[in-house]
């Protein structure tokens, strides 16, 4: 298995450098891909087989093909940072590789092992390096491996036969102009996952499951969705893609507890170990909206942030649902939400000792 060779196809169009160049200098997030993709199938009888690298484009399907009738697809995010010295890096990939394995487990695809998933990275950057802008406002090549189940077939059953993809699109600063306290819209009418449901596969459903939530925040101001715990809506969970925590007077760190419908981010794990590096004491407890409510309201919680690799460290100025507002959108970012931020980028681009040996070099 560790041995599967890929085999490269290039792309004999990619995009002309100037016009390259030209985009990595304000990249949109997911709206310019590069010039190669990777590809790794599985079938029932063959296990992983035919990895290939092969130029960007549309996925021929069958329109019986089982991951458009029932769901069957996971994802992961995960960036490459280029340091100053031109080569390229990417953030606990084992971990990707191992989330990965779970959401399949749930969704009852196929587990990717370990070793292909790091390999199918570092075969993307071979060939599309050129596309990992300058270490300058926190410009990053973000990387989208996926699986879906490719079986053409309309019968209820797990595929048997499932595509392993890699797409990759250059981004940009989340923030511009420093950083912003977001608002927060508190999702009660709907809920992200339930007990012994999929909230805690990375699945493209539960995404689904948040948009009319997110369409909701968005008409009240706010830009992403905190979703309460589905059975009493007494309990925060999370947001649609971010994990949360609050930082107390004392000095105290809180976090909700991985309790399985709380999807397991590689960011809160670092911002976990990060928090408890400084001495901080953090705990991984259930937190009630009530507790969220009279802390900010009482000054007891000071600082509120949301984590992911997407947005990397986000500070959060007030929540809003359609009963009440809680904190303010004016709200400076808190002291130790900005210096985690600091010090995760940091250590992400290689100007702050990568003490837990974190990185992953992808090509010199
Ligand atoms: C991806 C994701 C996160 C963040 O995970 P990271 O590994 O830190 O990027 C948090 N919540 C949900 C629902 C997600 O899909």
């Amino acid at each position: 298995m560790a041995g599967l060779k890929f085999e490269v196809t290039r792309n004999t169009k990619p995009k002309p450098d100037a016009e390259r160049e030209e985009l990595l200098k304000a990249p949109v997030f997911g709206a310019n891909l590069t010039d190669h993709q990777v590809v790794v199938v599985w079938e029932k009888d063959k296990g992983w087989h035919s990895a290939e690298v092969i130029p960007y484009g549309p996925i021929m399907m069958d329109p019986s093909a089982a991951v458009l009738h029932y769901g069957q697809e996971i994802f992961e995010g995960i960036k490459a940072y280029r340091h100053a010295d031109g080569s390229i890096w990417t953030f606990r990939p084992e971990a990707n590789a191992k989330r990965l394995q779970l959401s399949a487990r749930r969704m009852a695809l196929p587990e990717l092992p370990t070793e292909i998933f790091v390999e199918s990275l570092k075969q993307l950057i071979a060939v599309d390096g050129a596309w990992v802008p300058e270490p300058v406002d926190e410009k990053t090549l973000y990387i989208r491996p996926f699986e879906i189940a490719a079986e053409n077939f309309l019968g209820v059953r797990a595929a048997q036969r499932a595509e392993y993809r890699v797409i990759a699109s250059p981004v940009g600063p989340y923030f511009t102009g420093g950083l912003k306290p977001v608002s927060i819209w508190i999702a009660l009418d709907s809920a992200r996952a339930g007990k012994h449901g999929t909230g805690e596969a990375k699945t493209g459903g539960n995404y689904a499951a948040s948009l009319l939530a997110q369409n909701e925040g968005y008409e009240n101001g706010c830009s992403q969705v905190m979703f309460l715990d589905a059975e009493s809506a007494t309990y925060i969970e999370e947001l649609g893609g971010m994990n949360l925590f609050f930082v107390y007077k004392d000095g105290h760190v809180a976090t909700p507890a991985l309790d399985g419908t709380i999807l397991r981010g590689i960011t809160r794990d670092s911002v976990v170990t990060l928090i408890k590096d400084r001495g901080l004491k953090l705990e991984e407890r259930k937190i009630t909206l009530d507790e969220v409510r009279e802390g900010i309201n009482s000054g007891e919680i000071v600082e509120v942030f949301a984590c992911g690799t997407a947005a990397v460290i986000t500070p959060i100025g007030q929540f809003k649902s359609r009963l009440e507002t809680i904190g303010s959108a004016d709200a400076e970012p808190g002291a130790l939400t900005a210096s985690l931020r600091e010090e995760l980028t940091g250590i992400q681009y290689g100007k702050v000792a990568d003490r837990h040996n974190w990185l992953v070099k992808l090509s010199d």
